[in-house]
C-alpha cells in the first residue's frame, strides 16, 4: 500500500488532501525527515504532525457511552463518533458499533472494523451474554425472573419468542439482566411486557469483557489483544 492510500484509509484526509499534506511537509519519519509520495517506511516510523499514526485495521475500541449520544453515523444528533478523533469517522474499513445502544442507554460500546469479530459478538449462536444494569420506575413484582428465563416471552409485533434471559435482582427497583441476542429496544420492551418501565439502562459487560472501571463516561480506548481473547 502506498503512503497516500494508507493515510486516506486511516481517515486523515481524502487522497487529494493527503497529497497536499505530504507536499506541506507535515508527514515525516521519526527523525523529522519529510516524507514524499514515494516513501513508505514501516508504519510505526511514520509521524503525522509529529504524532504516531493510528493502528491499521483490525481495530477495536471500547467507548463508555454517555446518555444522549446515538450510535448512528448518519444521525443529525450528537453521535458516539463525536467522542472520537474526527478522522475515525472516515476510516476505511469503517469503524462500526457492535450492537447499538439506544440514545439514552449508557455504558459499554465496542466499535470495530473487524467483520468476523463483530459477527461473533452479536450472533446468538456464540452465546456471548450482554449484561445490563437496569433501574426501574416501579418495584419488581417477583414474576419477572421466571418470565424472562422462560423462552416463551414474545414482544409486541414480533412472531418469534425471545431467547431465555437471566435476571439478577439487586434491589426493589434495580437489577442486572443478561441477554443472548440483541433485538430493538429489547430490555425496555421486556420490562414493558412485565408491566414496568426502565428509567436508566447501562451496559456493563459483553461476553465476560467488563466496562473498565477507569474508563470515564465519554472516554474511549483501544481494546487490547488480552481483552479480545476473553471473547473467544
Ligand atoms: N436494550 C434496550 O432496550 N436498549 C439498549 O440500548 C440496549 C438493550
Amino acid at each position: 500500500m502506498k503512503i497516500v492510500k494508507l493515510l486516506a484509509n486511516l481517515g486523515y484526509g481524502s487522497r487529494r488532501e493527503v497529497e497536499r499534506f505530504l507536499k506541506a511537509g507535515i508527514v515525516t519519519d521519526t527523525d523529522g525527515h519529510v516524507l514524499g509520495e514515494r516513501d513508505f517506511p514501516p508504519h510505526d516510523q511514520i509521524r503525522f504532525q509529529g504524532e504516531p499514526l493510528d493502528q491499521v485495521s483490525p481495530l477495536t475500541i471500547i467507548v463508555n457511552k454517555p446518555d444522549g449520544y446515538t450510535c448512528s453515523k448518519e444521525d443529525p444528533d450528537v453521535t458516539v463518533y463525536d467522542l472520537l478523533p474526527p478522522r475515525f469517522e472516515h476510516r476505511n474499513p469503517t469503524l462500526s458499533p457492535v450492537g447499538r445502544l439506544d440514545k439514552d442507554t449508557t455504558g459499554m460500546l465496542l466499535m470495530t472494523d473487524d467483520g468476523p469479530l463483530l459477527h461473533r459478538i452479536i450472533h446468538p449462536k456464540y452465546n456471548l451474554g450482554k449484561v445490563y444494569h437496569v433501574t426501574l420506575d416501579r418495584p419488581l413484582e417477583g414474576h419477572e425472573k421466571e418470565l424472562f428465563a422462560s423462552g416463551n416471552l414474545t414482544l409486541r409485533n414480533e412472531g418469534k419468542p425471545l431467547l431465555p434471559a437471566e435476571l439478577e435482582v439487586l434491589g426493589e427497583k434495580e437489577a442486572l439482566i443478561t441477554l443472548h441476542e440483541g433485538r430493538y429496544h429489547q430490555v425496555r420492551r421486556m420490562f414493558a411486557a412485565a408491566g414496568n418501565h426502565v428509567v436508566a439502562l447501562k451496559r456493563i459487560s459483553i461476553g465476560g469483557l467488563k466496562l473498565p472501571e477507569d474508563l470515564e463516561e465519554g472516554d474511549w480506548r483501544i481494546v487490547t489483544q488480552a481483552e479480545l481473547d476473553v471473547l473467544f
